[in-house]
């Protein structure tokens, strides 16, 4: 496929996802605001169960999901490498794929009730951008865990995703900290020329860790906004579902 922008709807040049990671107070406070003024839907993973706060959340997180923002699944213990030093015990290179498989399978079942109106159909996110279980040559990828259980997973990595070559199991996003608007624009505007899907992985919204302003997000969300005849801004499970029917009308197979 020449010409990438030829996979997408008449009139559109490329995706942007906007998805944001671990549950953070200001993405209640901040973000879904921020969206909902610009009319855009955003794909907000959680971790049920976790966190001192989740309890006093939950209701806010079900009236999101209930206005069409998709809650993804980010597991419910977060595990990510030893090297973190997160937690002691409970981390990648001493887990099993059986452990994965778990803590995801918990959190679609505490998901599944929280938010009936999904049926189901929601995006997976790599705690950490992480996918192995074990070390050195025990070291196993856990894409297989996720791939049986989702259409799509989202890592991290350089660049946009090529809707035609993209392992939807797991996906590139750009993990942003303390950028400004400018440069939102600019990575979205380079992806969409190409033809591709731009995921952007924001954390903390005008507070918290690994954080971009609120402004900086108002900014983009402006332009997407009003661009959206040629940029088109859907949740991840969203751009996924268009990528797998016109993968099939086109008898497109991804290596
Ligand atoms: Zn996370």
């Amino acid at each position: 496929m020449e010409n990438r922008q030829e996979f997408w709807p008449d009139g559109i040049q490329g995706a942007v996802s906007l998805t944001f990671d671990d549950g953070h107070e200001t993405h209640i406070q901040n973000a879904i605001p921020t969206l909902d003024r610009h009319g855009l839907k955003g794909t907000f993973y959680i971790n049920p169960g976790r966190g001192a706060n989740w309890e006093s959340l939950l209701p806010e997180w079900k009236k999101a999901s209930v206005d069409g923002h998709e809650m993804g699944n980010h597991t419910c213990d977060h595990p990510c490498s030893c090297n973190f030093r997160f937690h002691d015990d409970y981390c990648l290179e001493k887990l099993s794929l059986d452990d994965i498989a778990d803590t995801i399978d918990r959190a679609t079942t505490a998901m599944d009730e929280a938010f009936p109106e999904q049926k189901g159909n929601r995006s997976y996110c790599y705690p950490c951008y992480q996918s192995h279980v074990g070390s050195g040559s025990n070291r196993q990828s856990y894409v297989p865990v996720v791939a049986q259980r989702f259409k799509v997973g989202r890592g991290g990595g350089e660049r946009a995703n090529n809707p035609d070559l993209i392992d939807l199991s797991y996906v590139w996003s750009w993990a942003v900290e303390d950028v400004s608007g400018q440069k939102l624009i600019d990575y979205v505007e380079k992806a969409v020329e190409q033809g591709q899907w731009a995921i952007i992985c924001m954390h903390g919204i005008g507070g918290g860790h690994l954080a971009i302003s609120t402004e900086a997000l108002a900014e983009a969300c402006d332009h997407l906004a009003r661009h959206r005849d040629r940029i088109w801004t859907d949740t991840a499970i969203g751009v996924t579902d268009y990528i797998i029917d016109r993968r099939s009308e086109l008898r497109i197979q991804a290596p």
